[in-house]
């Protein structure tokens, strides 16, 4: 069954992730679109992945596993893990994600790390830090930052890609800009600190911000209500 909706606002995120890069000067393959398809049944990842969409993120394990259960015919597809990481949910994230962007504390990379099985690539992490300066947020503060950055590129199954952050909602584009401008300050402070890394992704703009995520460097933006529609639960 075609679902008319959703290739039709999956065209339209496209169009506006190009429309942004353009307006930044940026060539039009520069930033990935991550569909965030919490909630969404699988039926809708099938869609979307007939449709060309190849990375999915995902915030609940469990939710995710059902899911990943049921498009196990899919083999090229690309599982991002981007909610809360608890220690106990480590060993099946390495097991069944290729990226996790929501790693804010050691013990958990290495945790991780340990974990990932030995015929997979190493796993692709992002560190979250919390820009939004709100003690409610997680993420690693800035100033923690570059501490854990060394300490989580030394691990052998984990290779350390960038950074990640959500910030909090912002009425006006350069209250919006702040804080994503901060990330990507933070990203090009690590760099040069570890010349070593693959430092690539900078994991940030969702439907409210894509745009000044965009001007501030987004490499990979994760898309979920602009992909999908509004979603049926308000938990997220
Ligand atoms: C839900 C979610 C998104 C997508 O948000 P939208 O506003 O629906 O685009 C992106 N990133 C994270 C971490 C999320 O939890």
């Amino acid at each position: 069954m075609i679902n008319v909706a959703l290739s039709g606002s999956l065209n339209d995120a496209r169009q506006r992730l190009q429309d942004a890069l353009r307006a930044a000067g940026r060539p039009p393959d520069d930033a990935l679109m991550l569909a965030v398809s919490k909630t969404r049944p699988a039926a809708d990842i099938r869609h979307a992945w007939q449709l060309g969409q190849r990375h999915f993120g995902e915030n609940y394990l469990q939710e995710a596993l059902d899911k990943q259960t049921e498009l196990a015919d899919l083999d090229d597809i690309s599982w991002h893990f981007i909610g809360p990481l608890q220690s106990n949910k480590t060993r099946a994230v390495a097991e069944h994600f290729d990226w996790v962007h929501s790693v804010d504390r050691l013990k958990t990379a290495q945790r991780l790390s340990a974990q990932r099985p030995a015929d997979k690539p190493p796993l692709n992490i992002c560190l979250q830090v919390n820009v939004s300066h709100e003690a409610a947020k997680s993420g690693v503060t800035p100033q923690a930052l570059a501490e854990l950055a060394q300490a989580v590129s030394q691990l052998p199954n984990v290779t350390l890609r960038g950074l990640m952050a959500i910030p909090a909602p912002a009425d006006t584009p350069a209250a919006q800009r702040q804080p994503l401008a901060e990330l990507r300050a933070c990203l090009e402070t690590l760099r040069e600190a570890l010349p070593e890394a693959t430092l690539d992704t900078l994991s940030m703009g969702m439907s409210g911000d894509l745009e000044a995520a965009v001007q501030e460097g987004a490499t990979l933006v994760r898309l979920g209500t602009a992909i999908f529609g509004a979603r049926p639960d308000t938990k997220n």
